[in-house]
């Protein structure tokens, strides 16, 4: 087997431009010429891991099988690649310094001073090294967050430099992602930013071999030329990532400017081309889609929707499979005080309860689910959206007027959701959560088990409460049924009711696991639930 290869992707002139996609769709076009790859993402940021950081700074938190907390884009690695990541695939400063300052507590480099460079920088290479840890992959492409210039990314920047050198320039490829803006005013797109940046690259020792421009529009060949002479890089290695309809699309927009070939010259990998056949299929399913559904997302971060990215991305799987358009009206559940349900959500054919944490707005969630409930519209409830379920049914089907859950009213005399034994006498934060994926039972003759086809599946979680077992037979006696439990049957997983058309509820989080060539089973029948529904409102409004 030859060396590993590695691709480090950095960005420049504003953040957001697309660096996740880029190298998951790059990686996908790897894959797809038959390579074994692994994709990492390095953070510059402090904290160990984003699980502590408020999705409103950070976005969503994605956690793999392995139960860690890390970065949405892992959540596009594992969508385009449809291969698992793991805590190997995100590493973020916070962690090195805090591994590097307790190993000079252990005294493991008695008698040094420790420096960002090489302790910082070393902790940073091995890092990288360890997504190969098994020694099986081809290329590992290497995601810096940030943008070149920050100060915090500096010693990943530095350490990347440095892994040139180690691992040799053929074994090593370094690409930018940068912004040529259009000027309106003297209708020109403009180099000088990108050029800009990549100065800034070489100052610190790195002369990228590629250069992706995000622009609105396709780059005419002299400033592509231009680019390319001014940054120090062949022509045909200035490559376009202009605005497409999908995200999925972006792998065929680098396949047809040959971004992988590139990439495969430089390696010397001399294999076949990418098969690109499943993925063309899709996007042309997904072209030819010419129906569409509105399905609400309430919850309390729906200002930055990056907060629900998985959930977005799973409704797009979904999408595709039933050939129809999900659109995504995101209701803020602090605004659903009794009486406004039918303003809010009388236009749709679908409700979601995501999930989430604190109290804002959960009076809001509980109107929802019982518009939901008592409507017949299809309902989604993940995590926080099942427990908020347990707590509308308990309060209007049960009749616990005072029904809530622990995380919210310590002293409710009906703590229908209660923190997990496992979590009671925890008290740091981050990653002391129930994280990870674990085994559910399904029961048979229930719309869990007719969705998954099977009765052992296994999904991610992120939770420190669940349903109290100690009233779980008077919810079963007043209708709800347990579809899904831990193999041990202590924990409830999903549950449903049966008297509604589609009303499903999961303790896990399925959007975590949705892939684009295979939507997740729960969203996919959800949607098609919600499809079925908005056809019988036309019907009914003819
Ligand atoms: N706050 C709830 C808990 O900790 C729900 C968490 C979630 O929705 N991810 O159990």
């Amino acid at each position: 087997m030859q060396k590993c290869k590695y691709i480090f992707i950095t960005g420049g002139v504003v953040s957001s431009l697309g660096k996740g996609i880029s190298c998951a769709s790059l990686g996908y076009l790897l894959k797809a010429r038959g390579l074994k790859i692994s994709i990492m993402k390095l953070d510059p940021y402090l904290n160990v891991d984003p699980g502590t950081m408020s999705p409103f700074q950070h976005g969503e938190v994605y956690v793999t099988d392995d139960g860690a907390e890390t970065d949405l884009d892992l959540g596009h690695y594992e969508r385009f690649l449809d291969q698992n990541m793991s805590r190997d695939n995100n590493a973020t400063a916070g962690q090195v310094y805090h591994h590097v300052l307790k190993q000079e507590r252990e005294g493991i480099f008695l008698g040094s001073t420790i420096q960002v460079i090489p302790h910082i920088t070393d902790e940073i290479k091995k890092r990288i090294r360890m997504v190969n840890r098994e020694n099986d992959l081809d290329v590992v492409i290497v995601e810096i967050g940030g943008t070149v210039g920050d100060i915090e990314g500096l010693p990943f920047l530095e350490a990347i430099r440095q892994f040139g050198l180690d691992e040799g320039r053929s074994n090593t490829l370094y690409v930018h992602l940068t912004l040529v803006p259009f000027i309106s005013g003297v209708d020109e797109l403009k180099t000088k930013p990108t050029q800009h940046s990549v100065m800034r690259l070489r100052e610190i020792g790195i002369q990228p071999d590629i250069l992706l421009c995000r622009s609105d529009r396709t780059l005419p060949v002299p400033v592509k030329d231009k680019i390319a002479l001014f940054c120090n890089v062949p022509p045909e290695a200035v490559i376009e990532a202009i605005d497409v309809p999908t995200i999925y699309e972006v792998p065929l927009l680098f396949a047809r400017q040959k971004f992988d070939k590139i990439v495969a010259d430089h390696f010397g990998f001399n294999g076949k081309e990418a098969d690109l056949d499943t993925w063309g299929k899709l996007i042309k399913r997904f072209k030819s889609i010419s129906q569409e559904i509105t399905i609400a997302i309430c919850g309390k971060y729906v200002s930055l929707p990056d907060a629900y990215k998985s959930i977005m991305e799973a409704f797009v799987h979904a999408g595709i499979e039933n050939d129809v358009k999900v659109k995504l009206k995101w209701v803020n559940t602090e605004e659903i005080v009794p009486g406004t349900e039918k303003n809010h959500l009388d236009d749709v054919s679908g409700i979601l309860v995501p999930g989430g944490f604190g109290e804002r707005g959960i009076e809001g969630k509980l109107n929802t689910v019982k518009y939901a409930r008592n409507n017949n519209i299809p309902f989604l409830g993940i995590c926080l959206g099942l427990q908020c379920a347990v707590i509308e049914f308990a309060r209007n089907v049960v009749g616990w007027e005072e029904a809530h859950s622990a995380e919210f009213e310590p002293e409710t005399p009906y703590p229908v959701i209660d923190i997990m034994e496992e979590q009671k006498h925890i008290t740091q934060k981050g990653g002391t959560m129930r994280l990870g994926a674990y085994d559910c039972k399904l029961i048979k003759e229930t719309k869990s088990y007719e969705a998954y086809g099977s009765e052992l599946i296994s999904e991610r979680h992120r939770h420190r409460f669940e349903v109290n077992n100690k009233f779980r037979k008077q919810l079963e006696e007043s209708g709800i049924i347990i579809s899904g439990i831990s193999p041990d049957g202590s924990l409830i997983e999903m549950l449903e009711l049966p008297e509604h058309p589609w009303f499903v509820c999961c303790q896990f989080h399925p959007e975590l696991k949705s892939r684009a060539t295979r939507a997740h089973p729960l969203f996919r029948e959800f949607v098609k639930a919600s499809l079925m529904f908005s056809k019988i409102l036309k019907k009914v409004g003819q």
